[in-house]
């Protein structure tokens, strides 16, 4: 296991690094082409362990958006704030097998959103979030990051603004989760708390470190915080196995076998519990927004270290 080659870590890391690095493929996000900040060739890949010791290869430091990373926090959020009772009669936890924008089971299922590692599950989520204004469910969430990470976490105002202008899909979502009563109240302040909520900046270390909080029921190995209620990590990290990479999901249980969330900013966070957190970052996605590198690390690293949950021991 792991703990027995941990030796091994960073010259593994460094090899997988300099193979994937030549690797020229996919594409990278961009919501409004002037915003396009990345480099295809940025790539890094961190490992944080339960007890705090940290491995990285690669531009660890460069910032990106979280992007639907943030969807496994928000869901955290709203557990804590309103419970699991309440929050299974606010969404599923059946994996939609559709791409993370698609409408088309809000409508063939109109009570609940099927999970809330996509678009529409996450929207509901996002407005479960409670605060007295705008500013104060923005300012519990960005302390909840800081919880996570370990430092103070901000919004690319820049890359909200432009997803307020060109998202007509996540408005017609949330006016369709509202039709059918799954959202009530503002649609603008939510979608905004949303795209605010996605546009949180972290690098790859951090993602790590979010990361192994959750392989670490929910204390920040670095700091000894505690970023969530422990009861609730089984939770996340259930819908992430199931849901985590949208339409790859079941490819990616199959193949990789550890829960992750992926998110279209090109990061990909993975949490081998009680073990270690990983964070791999490399913008050019495949066509259904998952990182490319990033999938190709996260196979390798289970199959070199026996990550996967079902590997006979
Ligand atoms: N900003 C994106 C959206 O909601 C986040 C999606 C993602 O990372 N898949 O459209």
């Amino acid at each position: 296991s792991l703990f027995k080659k941990q030796d091994y870590l960073p010259s593994f890391l460094q090899h997988l690094y300099d193979k994937y690095l030549p690797l020229q493929e996919g594409k990278i996000y961009v919501s409004e082409p002037d915003l396009v900040e990345h480099d295809p060739n940025c790539f890094s890949i961190c490992i944080v362990t339960v007890d705090g010791t940290v491995y990285t290869v690669g531009e660890s430091e460069k910032p990106f958006l979280i992007q639907s990373i943030s969807k496994v926090f928000a869901y955290g959020m709203a557990l804590e704030d309103h419970g699991r009772d309440y929050i299974l009669t606010k969404v599923e936890v059946e994996p939609t097998g559709d791409s993370y924008n698609s409408i088309i089971k809000v409508e063939e299922n109109s009570k609940r959103p099927y999970n809330c590692m996509v678009n529409t599950g996450a929207i509901a989520m996002t407005s479960l979030i409670k605060g007295k204004s705008p500013a104060h469910k923005l300012n519990r969430l960005l302390k909840m990051y800081q919880r996570y990470v370990g430092h103070p976490v901000y919004v690319d105002t820049s890359a909200v603004v432009s997803e307020q202008n060109q998202g007509d899909r996540n408005w017609a979502i949330s006016y369709l989760l509202r039709n059918f009563g799954m959202i009530s109240g503002d649609i603008k302040q939510t979608l905004d708390l949303y795209l605010q909520q996605c546009s949180a900046i972290i690098n790859c270390r951090d993602l790590a470190v979010m990361a192994a909080t959750l392989a670490n029921q929910g204390i920040n190995p670095i700091t000894d915080q505690s970023a969530i209620n422990p009861e609730y990590v089984k939770d996340l990290l259930s819908v992430m196995f199931t849901c985590g990479m949208y339409d790859f999901a079941g490819e990616w249980c199959y193949k990789v076998g550890f829960p992750a969330k992926s998110g279209v900013g090109g990061g990909i966070l993975g949490v081998v519990p009680g073990v270690m957190g990983i964070g791999v970052f490399s913008p050019p996605l495949d066509k259904r927004g998952n990182s490319i590198r990033g999938i190709k690390v996260c196979e390798e690293l289970s199959q070199q270290f026996q990550l996967h949950i079902f590997q006979p021991l």
